[in-house]
């Protein structure tokens, strides 16, 4: 009996988020995200792919949940934290497993509805959207209740399970940002109350010895480049990650100050835009979208005056299938010399998405366009950012996720320095078991 903390995924590594918490003889599941890279690797193979759920735990591109098969309790609600596939891009595969309903925020079940409806998958799981700052009973001894945190894409939570023992809140992502430009700010007035025994928090940038700036600084960096007088003659395209809806949004009202018809090219834009308006969040009806890359094409071509038009695109990471790099190499349009390209991301560190990028990078070159890169700022807690979360919520015992040995070693010094003794600090792996 009392708590038992069971990670199944994102411990000592990166993506495939997953953690069990166990309260007696019941089971909490927080996120079922993909392991991005090894996803991408099986989903992207010219053969026919195998998308079983057992295929999927044996290659690593979800969380491995046989883990749970010994444990003797029963599940009562998967709860998910944020939008992002890392977080919540397993559900489709793994959800069915459990007989019992799948919570998150708004814009979270939104996402997880299209996705289900885009790719014909049957969830017999009931999916129950919940306002953010709301608590709810998910059985008749725990409660959970979704707190407001701002991270890169809407209606992110953590989320803090209430039980007879003690809380355990669950901070995977977020960052502080005091000038948020949709939504929130993150609600440390409710972090201060909580009396928290268990903190799982996300590390992945605890070797960043700083604040990541505020989203409103990726807004003014794109002020600058677009509101630019000597762009009026040339065609514009921004990338960025698709779930970023206020980064989104703000390149939309920018376009507008402009004077120019915004348009989003690209079935993921297509995706999340339409949960956004469907959540709640935003309105993006004064835009123009187009899903299909067959209709892209027929789209740009019939266009005489792409000076007059602001263009969003998905393949930020240079993806040879995505929209951008179709633009490009498949003459979808006809770029002319001093037309832009804005990168408003980073690069995802993997190899594979610095030769695409490279690849990409090097054909706009040679039709010397110009490339804005790096017009981003992260929707991560940096160093400094924990420092202050850890003051707010002072909890008993740390538990790092989202990163590897580096960054929990990391985000250990720091919580040293803060006066935290070194017993309450637990680095996990896949697999074990925190008795708490
Ligand atoms: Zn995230």
């Amino acid at each position: 009996m009392g708590i038992e903390i069971i990670p199944v995924g994102g411990y000592s590594e990166i993506g495939r988020n997953c953690t069990a918490v166990k309260i007696d003889d019941e089971i909490v599941i927080l996120d079922l995200g993909l392991h991005m890279e090894h996803y991408i690797e099986h989903s992207d193979s010219d053969d026919i792919v195998d998308m079983s759920s057992k295929t999927l735990m044996n290659i690593g591109a979800v969380p491995d949940i046989r883990i749970l098969d010994n444990v003797k309790a029963k599940t009562v609600a998967i709860c998910i934290s944020h939008a992002h596939l890392d977080h919540v891009g397993a559900t489709p595969f793994l959800a069915n497993k459990f007989n019992c309903p799948v919570y998150g925020s708004q814009f979270t079940i939104e996402v997880l509805k299209t996705t289900i409806k885009d790719e014909k998958i049957d969830l017999k799981n009931k999916l129950v959207a919940k306002k953010e700052n709301s608590r709810f009973k998910v059985s008749k001894n725990v409660e959970v209740e979704f707190i407001n945190v701002t991270h890169s894409t809407p209606h992110t939570v953590m989320i803090a399970i209430h039980t007879k023992y003690g809380v355990v809140l669950y901070g995977n992502d977020y960052k502080i940002d005091n000038y948020p430009t949709l939504g929130n700010k993150t609600n440390i007035k409710r972090l201060k109350e909580l009396k928290v025994k268990v903190f799982i928090v996300d590390c992945l940038y605890s070797t960043n010895p700083t604040k990541t700036p505020s989203e409103s600084i990726a807004k003014q960096m794109l002020k600058e480049i677009l509101l630019n007088s000597n762009n009026k003659k040339n065609s514009i395209f921004v990338t960025t990650f698709s779930s970023h809806i206020a980064r989104i949004k703000a390149v939309k009202e920018i376009g507008r100050k402009m004077g120019r018809t915004v348009v989003f090219l690209g079935r993921s834009l297509s995706k999340y835009a339409f949960s956004a308006e469907s959540a709640g969040v935003t309105s993006f009806s004064d835009v123009t979208i187009v899903k299909y890359s067959n209709k892209v094409k027929k789209f740009l071509s019939k266009i005489k005056d792409p000076e007059k038009y602001l263009f969003v695109v998905t393949g930020h990471q240079g993806e040879p299938k995505a929209t951008l790099s179709k633009i490009v190499n498949e003459n979808y349009f006809n770029f002319k010399s001093g037309d832009i390209v804005i990168f408003s991301c980073q690069i995802i560190p993997v190899k594979v998405n610095y030769n695409n990028r490279r690849i990409l990078e090097d054909s706009l070159k040679q039709k010397h366009v110009r490339i804005f890169r790096d017009i981003h700022v992260s929707g991560h807690a940096s160093k400094e950012d924990q420092r202050e979360v850890f003051a707010i919520i002072k909890p008993e015992h740390i538990i790092p996720v989202h990163g590897d040995l580096p960054r929990m070693q990391a985000m250990k010094e720091l919580a040293l320095e803060e006066g935290f003794s070194e017993d309450k600090i637990h680095f996990l792996k896949n697999g074990d078991v925190l008795k708490i």
